[in-house]
C-alpha cells in the first residue's frame, strides 16, 4: 500500500538511530533544558518545512520527509564539536563525517531485516542524506558518489531538505538562543531577517511582549524564507525547463533563495556564530564534550577489550570505535565517560 519513499520513511522512523537523536544535541546539550531544541525535534521541523515547500512546488513529499528525517541519523553526540573531535581522532583512519555516518548506518549498521544489513533505502534517499562529502569519500562510495565526481546536484526534493534544513536552524536556534539568555532581542533587532519582521509585529501588535513577541516574529522569519523559496525555486525551474530528473541534474542548483533573501539569510547565520555558537559558555560545554569524545575514543582503540564484543574487530577497529562512540547519545557518551575514568564508577 506504500510507495518506495513511504517506506524508506517508516523505516528511518523505526530505526534505532532515530530514537536516540532525541537524546543528541543539537545546540544545547540534552541536560541543559526540556524546551530546547534536540536532534529529534530539529529533524521533525526540517521534515514539516520540506513537506510543505515539496507540497507547493508539486514534488514529492514522501522522499523530502524521509530524506529530513534521516539527515541526521549519523551525528555523534554534543553536536558539531563530538564530530570535529571525532574527525580529529579518526584522521589517520579515514576521517569520520556526520553525513557519511547517516548512510553507513541506513547502510549498513542498522540490524533489524532478516533479509539485509541496514534499512535497504531507495537511491533517491540515500543520495538525499549525502549532502555533501570530499572527493577522496565520494568516489568509495558507489552510486551515491558519483554525482560529486561528475558535478551533478541531486533530487530537487534533496536541495530543498538541504535548505530546509537552514530554515529549521537558523529560526530554532534564535527561539533557543533568546530563551537560553545567550543572545538577546536588542542584539537581534540589528539583524535584518529578525530587525524588520519584529518591527512589522511591533507595528501591528504593539502591546505584545515576551515570548509571544518572539514566536511571532519567528514565524513570520520562516514564512519569509519558505514563500521566497518557493517562489525562486519556482521561476528556476520554469528557466530552466528540466526535461526529466537527468536534465535536472545537470542543472545549477535549481532550489535556491532570492539573492537579497540570501543575504539576509547569511547575515543571520553569521550572527549566530559569533554570538550563539562561539559563546563562551556554550564553548565550555562544546570544550568538554571534545573532551569526552577524544577520551572514550583513546581508550576504546587503546584496548579494544573495553569495548562491547559486537565492535571488538581485526578487520578495521578505529571505525568499529568512531561507530561504537558516534551512536551515543549525550548522556550515555557522559555515562560511559564516568565508568571507564571515575575512580569509584561502575
Ligand atoms: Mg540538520
Amino acid at each position: 500500500m506504500r510507495s518506495n519513499y513511504q517506506r524508506d520513511r517508516d523505516r528511518i522512523v523505526h530505526s534505532t538511530a532515530f530514537r536516540r537523536l532525541e537524546y543528541k544535541t543539537q545546540v544545547f546539550v540534552n541536560h541543559e533544558g526540556d524546551l530546547f531544541r534536540t536532534r529529534l525535534t530539529h529533524s521533525i521541523e526540517v521534515a514539516q518545512i520540506a513537506r510543505g515547500i515539496c507540497r507547493a512546488l508539486r514534488l514529492n513529499e514522501d522522499l523530502a520527509e524521509a530524506v529530513a528525517l534521516a539527515h541526521d541519523l549519523g551525528h555523534t553526540p554534543f553536536g558539531h564539536a563530538g564530530q570535529d573531535a571525532l574527525n580529529a581522532c579518526m584522521r589517520e583512519f579515514g576521517g569520520f563525517e556526520h553525513n557519511l555516518q547517516s548512510l553507513r548506518i541506513v547502510d549498513l549498521l542498522e540490524e533489524r531485516y532478516a533479509a539485509f544489513d541496514g534499512l535497504n533505502l531507495t537511491f533517491e534517499t540515500r543520495e538525499g542524506i549525502v549532502k555533501h562529502c570530499s572527493l577522496e569519500n565520494a568516489r568509495k562510495l558507489g552510486d551515491v558518489g558519483e554525482r560529486f565526481i561528475g558535478g551533478r546536484r541531486p533530487s530537487l526534493e534533496a536541495q530543498i531538505c538541504n535548505l530546509a534544513d537552514e530554515i529549521a536552524y537558523n529560526n530554532h536556534d534564535v527561539d533557543d538562543g533568546l530563551r537560553s539568555g545567550l543572545i538577546t532581542v536588542g542584539q537581534l533587532r540589528d539583524v535584518g531577517l529578525f530587525g524588520r519582521h519584529i518591527a512589522e509585529v511591533e507595528r501591528e501588535y504593539p502591546s505584545l511582549t515576551g515570548r509571544r513577541l518572539i514566536h511571532e516574529t519567528v514565524r513570520r522569519m520562516i514564512n519569509t524564507l519558505v514563500c521566497d523559496l518557493v517562489r525562486t525555486t519556482e521561476a528556476n525551474v520554469a528557466e530552466h525547463a528540466p526535461a526529466d530528473i537527468e536534465a535536472l541534474r545537470e542543472c545549477p542548483p535549481l532550489a535556491a533563495f532570492s539573492p537579497a533573501i540570501e543575504a539576509e539569510n547569511r547575515e543571520l547565520k553569521r550572527f549566530l556564530r559569533i554570538n550563539l555558537y562561539r559563546h563562551y559558555q556554550v564553548l565550555r560545554m562544546t570544550n568538554k564534550a571534545a573532551r569526552i569524545i577524544g577520551d572514550l575514543f583513546s581508550a576504546f582503540l587503546g584496548d579494544p577489550r573495553l569495548l562491547p564484543p559486537q565492535y571488538q574487530r581485526t578487520d578495521d577497529q578505529p571505525r568499529a570505535v568512531a561507530d561504537y562512540v558516534a551512536g551515543m547519545t549525550d548522556r550515555y557518551a557522559m555515562k560511559e565517560h564516568r565508568r571507564l575514568f571515575a575512580v569509584g564508577e561502575i
